[in-house]
């Protein structure tokens, strides 16, 4: 990691875990003092934000389910009031709870979109407003702001049992078009990473056992599972000056998941 990002103050949120813990990490190792939100695992945050006062960065563990608008507002106040603004926004918090179509509740599906969609709306619409608070300079050289959506391969890959899951991260494809669109115009870049199948809780399943790991290398042309640490790379360059013309786009980190292996030996 390149120290790109001195002076930045980055939010990720569900940051206890997996692809959060390894950005918010690496935004720090990239010089940002990073807010760690987390929903619920108060120990493993304060973990997250002992690794990166150890990498000679600051951190805070702030406590919200993205979910609630109440939550996410205080998420937002207790940032500013401690780091004095925000830079950059990994909107990252996410969940599946999984069910073929006709056994799935309605409780599940408005978890899911509650979560993946909706908590992406409250958290950029107050980043935006966070943005806006601290001022935008019409003539600027770089962003004024930076969002970066966590989106999934299933943002275009159907996914069966997963109609909920799916279908929150297609929202989040043009959620996130259409805030960049919106906001360019302010220099506030908006993207998102679309990861393919990454080594964290969410998925244990399909890696910890070693057929299970097996039939998920049919899916990934690269041959490898994704490391955390694959997105937070990601991120950290979405999130600095190096990708200064980039709004509006989608970065599949995924070994090669949306390209069709299936015909991979087929004639
Ligand atoms: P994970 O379960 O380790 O991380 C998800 C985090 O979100 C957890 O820390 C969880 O506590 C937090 N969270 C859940 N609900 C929350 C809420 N209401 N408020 C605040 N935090 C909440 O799994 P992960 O793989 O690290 O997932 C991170 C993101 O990456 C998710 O958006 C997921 O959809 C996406 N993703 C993961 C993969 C993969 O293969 N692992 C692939 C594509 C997309």
């Amino acid at each position: 990691y390149y120290p790109v990002l001195t002076g930045q103050v980055a939010l990720v949120t569900g940051a206890s875990s997996g692809i959060g813990r390894a950005t918010a990490l690496g935004l720090a190792r990239a010089g940002a003092v990073v807010a760690v939100n987390y929903g619920s695992d108060a120990k493993a945050a304060a973990e997250v934000v002992a690794e990166i006062e150890a990498v000679g960065s600051r951190a805070l563990a702030v406590r919200a389910d993205v979910s609630r608008e109440d939550e996410v507002l205080a998420m937002f106040r207790s940032v500013v009031e401690t780091f004095g603004t925000v830079h950059v926004l990994v909107s990252n918090a996410g969940l599946q709870r999984d069910a073929p179509i006709a056994e799935m509740s309605l409780a599940d599906w408005n978890t899911v979109i509650g979560v993946n969609l909706t908590g992406q709306f409250l958290c950029a619409r107050e980043a935006v407003r966070e943005f806006r608070r601290r001022g935008i300079q019409p003539d600027l050289s770089v962003a004024a702001g930076k969002i970066i959506c966590m989106s999934s391969v299933h943002e275009v890959i159907p996914w069966a049992g997963h109609a909920n899951y799916a279908a929150s991260k297609g929202g989040v494809s043009l959620l996130m078009k259409t805030l960049a669109q919106e906001l360019a115009p302010e220099r506030i870049r908006v993207n998102a990473i679309a990861p393919g199948a990454i080594r964290t809780p969410i998925n244990r399943a399909a890696w910890d056992t070693p057929e299970a790991y097996g039939r998920l290398l049919h899916l990934l042309p690269y041959r490898r599972i994704g490391e955390p640490d694959d997105i937070a790379q990601a991120a950290v360059w979405l999130a600095s000056d190096a990708s200064d013309y980039v709004t509006g786009a989608t970065l599949f980190v995924d070994g090669g998941m949306t390209l069709y292996p299936g015909f991979e030996d087929n004639g």
